[in-house]
């Protein structure tokens, strides 16, 4: 039993069942023994490896994407640049070599850093220094300027409800205890939302829909500020234009696991609903488009070819891999999407269509 079995065993004989959505919020955050607050979650030693930690491509050409978004908006000065759950801080450091000399875009730029674990600010301290980021605990303390941000892997990592439909009713996914051992079960009463009203008509009985109010509360944020002040975000993740079924996953040391079975030692993520995403943000949206796509819009073969001018041995596989897993539709390149907010009255940035 890990200690937050533990924990939660005692929360959930005080308070009674927890939503699903509380269960992952717990398991990733607690400040004691949550996944992200313990466990070295990145690289070879890690859970996962993320498109930033496969290669330094990743970034270079997000960043020359949103700085030529800027530069087709006017360049704004001074605006914001924020990303969101910035992991190791890679991404970030790639973007910010690669926009070095884009006129005006460093001189103009406020970073910030929207991060949860403290664990994670260090690193990401460590791997920034020189640049003087800012970091957040809340987006309302953003300053109303021009918002120009970046999201990889993070809104996967945010909690979400479950509910099955019996009948024409939903009922939430919820984390019970039976003999002492945590227990999966559904509450026998039912939620009544609109949005899971609206859902009625695209369901079955016993299909499972899944809805995330942190996705939905931040898309509304940083849509509203890109409407009202110009900007552009750009979300990677796993997920599809509209959620439908359990896509709730634990991943230790890269193999699938239990939800339950080691609270805080598993990577818990769930796949983006990106039109529940796209329609809480009062901005413009491009459409849904597979990272290997959008990658080789940007031009990822013409810099990988360059880069490879410089590399010889074991170092030119692991690129001509690197590259491969971030494109290939086998890999990286269909599972993962891309989506672009940006202002009603602007272009969509670079490799984005609407
Ligand atoms: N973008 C990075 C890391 C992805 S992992 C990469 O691609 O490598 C998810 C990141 O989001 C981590 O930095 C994690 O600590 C952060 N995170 C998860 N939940 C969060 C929350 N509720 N608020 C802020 N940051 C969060």
């Amino acid at each position: 039993m890990t200690d937050l079995t533990k924990v939660l065993l005692r929360r959930i004989s005080q308070n009674g069942p927890m939503a699903l959505a509380e269960f992952i919020e717990t398991c990733l955050l607690h400040p004691v023994h949550g996944y992200y607050t313990q466990q070295n979650v990145f690289g070879a030693s890690g859970d996962f490896v993320t498109a930033p930690e496969t290669s330094q491509m990743f970034g270079e050409l997000l960043g020359l994407c949103l700085a030529q978004s800027w530069q087709d908006q006017g360049c704004p000065d001074p605006f914001v640049l924020l990303e969101l759950g910035p992991g190791r801080g890679s991404l970030m450091a790639d973007l910010l070599r690669a926009t070095s000399r884009i006129n005006g875009f460093h001189q103009a730029m406020h970073l910030y850093l929207y991060e949860a674990s403290k664990k994670l600010v260090d690193q990401q301290r460590k791997n920034l220094t020189g640049y003087e980021p800012l970091w957040i605990d809340s987006l309302a303390d953003l300053p109303n300027l021009p918002l120009f941000c970046i999201a990889n892997e993070f809104f996967d990592a945010l909690p979400v409800h479950q509910y099955q439909r019996k009948g024409n009713a939903w009922h939430e996914q919820q984390v019970g205890i039976s003999d002492g051992q945590l227990l999966m079960g559904l509450n026998k009463n039912p939620s009544v939302t609109p949005q899971l009203q609206a859902r009625i008509e695209d369901t079955a009985a016993g299909d499972i829909v899944e809805i995330s109010p942190q996705t939905q509360a931040i898309a509304a944020q940083i849509g509203n500020q890109i409407e009202s002040h110009k900007g552009a975000a750009l979300i990677f993740d796993y997920g599809d234009w509209r959620s439908l079924g359990d896509t709730v996953q634990a991943v230790k040391n890269h193999q699938y696991v239990d939800l339950l079975t080691t609270p805080g030692e598993a990577d818990l993520t769930a796949h983006v609903d990106f039109e529940a995403l796209a329609h809480c943000a009062p901005c413009a949206h491009s459409r849904l488009t597979p990272q290997g796509v959008l990658l080789e819009r940007l031009g990822i073969t013409p810099r990988a070819q360059a880069l490879a001018k410089n590399l010889s041995g074991p170092a030119i596989e692991q690129h001509i891999a690197a590259h491969r897993r971030l494109t290939h539709p086998d890999e990286m390149g269909k599972v993962f999407k891309a989506l672009a907010l940006f202002p009603k009255a602007a272009a969509p940035p670079p490799g984005f269509q609407t």
